[in-house]
C-alpha cells in the first residue's frame, strides 16, 4: 500500500548518472517538489539536465546530504567507499541513504556509514527512464518498514516496485537489469525476420518495438499468465502455433533461462 508522501520530503542524489536522471524523473510526479530535490556531481556536464527540471544542483555531496532526508547514491559501485567516507559525518538517525550500486552489499553500505543509519540497497533497471522501470529493494538492518513505505511511495512512479530479501537482487539484476538486453535482442530479431521476409528495416523495426510493447502491457495489465495468453493467440493449425514450434526447437526457452542464470551468477561474482 503507498502512503501519502510528505510535500516538504527533501531528497538528495550523490550522483548525476543515467540512473539518479531517472529515478528524478521519476519521483517528481509524486508528491516531491523539484525544489527539495538536490544533486551533486563533480562535473556539470550531467547537471543541466537536472536544472531543467527545477531540480537545485551542486557539486557538493555534503550539501546533498545535510539538505536531504532521503539520499541516492548514485555512483559507480568503486566510488561508493569514498563517497560515502566524505559524507558520513552528516549522516544523522533521520536519514534513509539508499544506494543503487550494483554489487555493494548492505554490509558493506552498513560499515561505511554511522551505526545505526538506514540503509537501503535498491536495484532499478534502465526503463525507470520512462516511468516503466522494474525496482527490487532490500532493507538494512536499521531500515524500518516504515522507510521501507517511504522508498516505495517515492519511487511509485519510477514502475514496479517490489520489496524483498537482499539475495534476491542478484536475481533481479539478472531477471530484469540484464533482462531488458534480452529482450532487446528478441525484438531486434523479430525485426530482422521480417526484413528476411521482405519488409523494410525501419518499419520492422517499429512494428517489433510496438509488438514488445503491447505484448508487455497486455501481459502486465491482464494479470494472465503468459501461457494463457499465448494460448488464447494460437488457432489450431495456424500461423503462431507453427512459429512457437521453431522457437521450440531453436531451444529458446532453455536459452533465456540460461540467459537469466549466468546473469545471475555473475552478479553474485561482482558482488
Ligand atoms: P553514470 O551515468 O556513469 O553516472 C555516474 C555519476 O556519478 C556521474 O554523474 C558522475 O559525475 C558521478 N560521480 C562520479 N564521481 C562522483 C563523486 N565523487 N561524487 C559524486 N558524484 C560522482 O552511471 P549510472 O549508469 O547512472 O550508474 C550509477 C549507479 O547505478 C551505479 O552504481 C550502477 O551500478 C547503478 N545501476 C545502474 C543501472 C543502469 O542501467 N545504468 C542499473 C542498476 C544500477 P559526472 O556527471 O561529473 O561524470
Amino acid at each position: 500500500m503507498d502512503r501519502d508522501l510528505d510535500p516538504q520530503l527533501k531528497v538528495g542524489f550523490i550522483g548525476a548518472g543515467n540512473m539518479a536522471f531517472g529515478i528524478a524523473k521519476g519521483i517528481l510526479p509524486g508528491k516531491v517538489l523539484p525544489e527539495n530535490v538536490t544533486v551533486s556531481a563533480p562535473s556539470s556536464r550531467n547537471l543541466e539536465r537536472f536544472q531543467e527540471l527545477g531540480i537545485a544542483v551542486t557539486h557538493s555531496n555534503e550539501e546533498v546530504v545535510c539538505g536531504s532526508q532521503v539520499v541516492f547514491v548514485a555512483v559507480k559501485p568503486h566510488l561508493v567507499p569514498s563517497v560515502l567516507s566524505e559524507v558520513c559525518r552528516h549522516v544523522t538517525d533521520g536519514h534513509v541513504i539508499v544506494s543503487v550500486a550494483a554489487g555493494v552489499t548492505l554490509a558493506t553500505l552498513e560499515e561505511l556509514l554511522p551505526e545505526n543509519s538506514a540503509v537501503i540497497r535498491l536495484m532499478p533497471n534502465l526503463p525507470c527512464v520512462v516511468q516503466e522501470g522494474a525496482l527490487l529493494f532490500a532493507r538494512g538492518t536499521h531500515a524500518t518498514p516504515e522507510a521501507g513505505a517511504l522508498i516505495r511511495s517515492l519511487l511509485h512512479h519510477c514502475g514496479l516496485v517490489e520489496e524483498g530479501p537482499e539475495a534476491w537482487i542478484d536475481i533481479h539484476t539478472g531477471l530484469s537489469g540484464s533482462g531488458v538486453a534480452f529482450v532487446y535482442l528478441f525484438a531486434e530479431a523479430l525485426a530482422e525476420g521480417a526484413v528476411k521476409m521482405g519488409m523494410p528495416g525501419v518499419l520492422a523495426q517499429s512494428i517489433s518495438s510496438q509488438t514488445v510493447l503491447g505484448a508487455g502491457r497486455l501481459l502486465r495489465d491482464s494479470g494472465k499468465h503468459p501461457a494463457q495468453l499465448r494460448s488464447e493467440v494460437c488457432t489450431p493449425g495456424g500461423t503462431t502455433i507453427h512459429g512457437l514450434h521453431a522457437l521450440e526447437q531453436g531451444g529458446l526457452r532453455a536459452a533465456v533461462m540460461s540467459a537469466v542464470e549466468s546473469a545471475t551468477v555473475r552478479a553474485r561474482e561482482l558482488g
